[in-house]
């Protein structure tokens, strides 16, 4: 049997697909309840209570309790240590995911061989390994893991065939996620993700604990939270006094500390308006996802709720005061993400062809993946950004890596990373490989890396050089890397880099007069500046067709010459026409470095079908870089840009000033294609 789970922070859950209702459904644990906490508890006479038993001992507090152990899946830390042992949050994932296995083996009466196991969206490589190996310890095959918002937007698309912009609001015990997806007849892409991962039902709680202690120490000068039993029992009583606001206007909390005892009523207002920083610090998650998408309120057509803590009434209320949006409440909220791992389970399985193929899923990743790198000055090391976050997965990015004349070593060392920012100790170090095999004369080498997100948002590394694949070995990232911030003790190589630029002008009619002449100048001084042995330009014009003005040459007078061809509207009078696929077969198969600059001044007519070529130019390890003018419209030029800065926006005066950056930036091998 396959299973679909919903390893959660708080509580987990198990469904499978039904065949005979076509419907995913709960298979509950042996207390006949749908959700089992994630608590383990090991009990001083050896014995270890996992699940409902776990989480009465947690509120006594007897033994020694581990929950919400999730926050540090694969991060190698020890959670607990018993009776000589030591657990690590993988450990303590496998024994939960063996009890969930148990019970719901015991109520479908059926042996459990294979699960789809969801993890949040913004989990990065380890922990996403850490999961996969969890459930492989369990004796079970793990063909997937997928992103919980993801899983909640196909149990939903599953029900629900209109074509939607969902916005996947994933509140639960101790995470927030959101997500925007494409739910259409058949498909479910996933457009964006963001989260913050310690966010979540949790911080409720000890927003009442804190609102009783501060009360009570007012009134008797102790504090109930000097003492860690009381302060636990709090806690957990403070959950279940959360839940009695989800569906009484208020609650009485009673408290018993050191001989002192109070009752305090805490209304539905009150919790709403002391814990209101926690839903803003929601909204600006999600704000943050629609802008970094270039997208609005107004393009979501609703807010599909999702998560324990969306039950919560003051939730669904602040999601329509501030975005105008419908928000979907459901009474599946926390079963949504196990039922939609259980259709993929099934979806992913070789015999369910005819399901597979009604329906598509696609997800991106949450974090940029980059390589160590060294800036062009030397003076420091850079992560180089590969993988832009948001990317569709699986994805691919093809990088040089040269080895200058007279360096004769026989190993390269690469270390990724995960993370938005430029300065490497800012961002995740995920792994050390080490490249060996390839053949060395000391006359210079050039290697292929191939860094790749797999579709269940892991990262893998390839090498070749030519046609030869090379070998690849992982290396365990040693604990000190202080180095990275430092001063890279290798100069960078002083071997220039071959670079194939490939010119790609907008001639519809809006760029009449003024634009072309300007354009033209720019072009003229940047073909200038970068001119060298090693550079070669190639000229396009693209309107309603695309035609290419000038092949790839390295001669300065005959790329400068061909600049005087461009002719506005030579090409028709609109942009029907993508120029990418054009210039990707100009530059494509060119040693060295490929980079694409596309100038326009308008909203191209067929835009999906520009994106695409634009991933066909990301695989081929192409560079491209989209300068905006006039009516030009940021959110696709960002689509198109493979590079974080690749989309820039400038006026008609200024023009010559952004080629101008642009020509910098390659010059000094910024702009994504620093190789070293
Ligand atoms: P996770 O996936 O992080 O384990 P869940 O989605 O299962 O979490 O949500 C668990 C959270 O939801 C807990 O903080 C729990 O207190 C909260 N929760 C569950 N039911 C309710 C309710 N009726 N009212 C308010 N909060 C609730
Ligand atoms: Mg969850």
């Amino acid at each position: 049997m396959k299973v679909g789970i919903d390893l959660g922070t708080t509580y987990s859950a198990v469904a499978r697909y039904d065949k005979a209702s076509n419907k995913p459904v709960m298979l509950n644990n042996s207390f006949g309840k749908e959700i089992t906490p994630s608590v383990i508890c090991f009990l001083d006479d050896g014995d270890i209570l996992v699940g409902e038993d776990a989480k009465d001992m947690q509120s006594n507090g007897t033994g020694v309790n581990a929950a919400a152990f999730k926050r540090n899946m694969g991060d190698g830390s020890i959670v607990v240590s018993f009776n000589g042992k030591d657990y690590t949050a993988e450990d303590l994932s496998a024994m939960l995911l063996k009890h969930l296995i148990e019970d719901a083996e015991k109520a479908a009466g059926e042996k459990i061989d294979e699960a789809v196991i969801t993890v949040p969206a913004y989990f990065e490589d380890a922990q996403r390994t850490a999961t996969k190996r969890a459930g492989e310890a369990c004796g079970i095959k793990v063909p997937k893991i997928i992103n919980e918002p993801t899983a909640a937007a196909i149990s939903y698309g599953y029900k629900h065939s209109a074509d939607k912009t969902l916005l996947v609001y994933d509140l639960g015990g101790g995470t927030f996620d959101v997500t925007i997806v494409r739910v259409t007849k058949g498909s479910i892409e996933v457009i964006g993700t963001n989260g913050n991962h310690i966010l979540g039902g949790k911080d409720w709680d000890a927003a009442i604990v804190k609102f009783v202690c501060d009360r009570f120490v007012n009134e008797f000068d102790v504090d109930p939270r000097d003492d860690l039993p009381t302060k636990n029992e709090l806690i957990v009583a403070a959950e279940g006094y959360k839940k009695t606001l989800s569906i009484a206007e208020s609650v009485t909390i009673p408290i018993n500390y050191e001989g002192c005892s109070e009752k305090y009523t805490l209304t539905r207002d009150e919790f709403e308006s002391m814990t209101e920083h926690l839903m803003n610090a929601t909204k600006e998650v999600c704000e943050d996802l629609m802008d970094s998408l270039g997208m609005q309120w107004t393009d979501i057509d609703e807010i599909l709720l999702c998560g324990g803590s969306t039950r919560m009434p003051g939730v669904a209320k602040f999601l329509k005061s501030f975005t105008g949006r419908e928000v979907v409440t459901h009474s599946d909220t926390d079963l949504a993400v196990a039922k939609g791992a259980a259709i993929t389970a099934e979806l992913y399985s070789s015999n369910a062809t005819g399901m597979r193929a009604a329906m598509q899923v696609s997800d991106v990743t949450a974090h940029s993946l980059g390589a160590l790198s060294v800036s062009q000055d030397g003076k420091k090391y850079v992560n180089e950004i590969m993988i832009k976050r948001n990317s569709k997965v699986p994805s691919t990015c093809k990088k040089q890596f040269s080895i200058k004349p007279g360096n004769m070593t026989d190993k390269i060392e690469v270390y990724t990373l995960q993370g938005e920012s430029r300065i490497p100790l800012d961002c995740n170090v995920l792994a050390k490989v080490v490249i060996t095999g390839f053949y060395n004369d000391g006359k210079g080498v050039i290697i292929d890396i191939e860094y790749n997100y797999d579709e269940n948002g892991i990262v893998n590394i390839r090498a070749s050089q030519g046609e030869e694949p090379l070998d690849v070995k992982s290396e365990p990232v040693p604990d000190d890397i202080r180095w990275m911030g430092g001063d890279p003790h290798d100069k960078p190589s002083d071997v220039k880099i071959a670079k194939n630029i490939a010119i790609c002008v907008d001639l519809s009619r809006s760029m009449e007069g003024e634009p072309i002449e300007a354009a033209k100048d720019s072009i003229r001084s940047f073909v200038r500046t970068l001119s060298d042995e090693q550079t070669k330009f190639s000229l396009i014009g693209f309107g309603d067709k695309v035609k290419v003005v000038q092949e790839l040459t390295n001669d300065t007078d005959v790329i400068i010459n061909s600049i005087e061809e461009l002719k506005v509207k030579m090409l028709g009078r609109g942009t029907d026409a993508s120029p990418l696929d054009t210039a990707r077969m100009v530059i494509g198969g060119q040693p060295g470095v490929g980079i694409i600059v596309v100038l326009t001044d308008g909203i191209w007519g067929k835009r999906d079908n520009a994106v695409d070529q634009a991933l066909g130019c990301r695989t081929d390890g192409i560079t491209i870089i989209a300068i905006g003018l006039g009516e030009a419209d940021t959110s696709f030029l960002r689509q198109i840009a493979t590079v974080d800065d690749g989309a820039l926006f400038t006026t008609i005066d200024k023009l010559g000033d952004t080629f101008g950056t642009i020509a910098t930036a390659i010059s000094a091998g910024n702009m994504g294609l620093a190789v070293r």
